[in-house]
């Protein structure tokens, strides 16, 4: 349904890579089940560069306002974020596993097919998992009580994404 857009990632940053567009957040599809709804759209910018060490780098840069179901009432929060990630490209699983043990740096495995909607999904994503509730004792109390079960339930079922985000506190 939403278009793809896909790149040779090394092929990018050998060509100083730019890319800037617009996404409807309705577009997202693996966002949906953070969402109160599917308002809004984020601006996104892609480049790739090489970096004093000859090492090929992307920068993704994501702006944007969601409206995200709070995680403890799930009444509406509105999120404005504004994300840049650099990710610098590897070629083998094994440089990727060296480069995970330094929390500094994020990499992913350099493809001929990298999908940016799905990359930009992914930064999101950790993004929301350490952000997507209300403040302290600002949320909505006129809800439907639940009871206790399914409550604790919820709140276990909340947090899929808290050890990907642990990983990226750090930055
Ligand atoms: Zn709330």
């Amino acid at each position: 349904m939403s278009a793809r857009f896909v790149i040779n990632s090394l092929d990018f940053v050998n060509g100083s890579g730019r890319h800037c567009d617009t996404i409807p957040i309705l577009e997202l599809v693996r966002l949906h089940d953070w969402l109160f709804d599917d308002q809004g759209s984020l601006i996104y910018e892609l480049s790739g560069y090489v970096d004093k060490n000859d090492k090929p780098h992307l920068l993704l840069k994501i702006n944007g306002t969601m409206n995200l179901s709070c995680q403890r009432c799930l009444d509406k929060l509105t999120h404005t974020f504004d994300l840049q990630t650099i990710l610098l490209l590897v070629n083998s699983e094994e440089e990727l596993n060296l480069i995970d043990e330094d929390d500094s740096v994020d990499a992913i495995l350099s493809t001929s097919e990298l999908d940016v909607i799905g990359l930009i999904e992914e930064e999101i994503i950790l993004s929301l998992s350490i952000s997507s509730r209300h403040p302290e004792g600002t949320c909505n109390s006129n809800l439907p009580r639940t009871n206790k079960t399914s409550f604790s339930e919820q709140s276990k079922s909340a947090h899929p994404f808290a050890v990907l985000a642990n990983f990226k506190k750090t930055n």
